[in-house]
């Protein structure tokens, strides 16, 4: 799956640039899928890193993983085939 910023379409190296506002982890948030480590907060929104090539913006956690949609339709098809639905 291909994960990169919706905005600028920077792709995560897997290093620790996020930090955890409320216990201070630092972290990859791509590894935990947004869920901080150390205190289990879940975060929703995900910021860019700029000092590794990204932007200054924020977006939706989701938002990263740009093959999600694919996913679904595939899925949606598969399921569509089995029930023999007209599409
Ligand atoms: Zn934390
Ligand atoms: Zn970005």
């Amino acid at each position: 799956m291909k994960i990169a910023c919706p905005k600028c379409n920077w792709e995560p190296d897997g290093k620790a640039y996020w930090v955890c506002s409320d216990c201070g982890t630092i972290w990859d948030t791509f590894s935990t899928a947004a869920r901080c480590p150390s205190c289990k907060r879940q975060y929703k929104i995900t910021a860019c890193v700029p000092e590794a090539g990204g932007c200054h913006e924020a977006s939706p956690h989701l938002d990263w993983y740009t093959d999600l949609d694919r996913l679904l339709e595939e899925e949606l098809a598969k399921i569509r085939e089995r029930v023999g639905a007209a599409v």
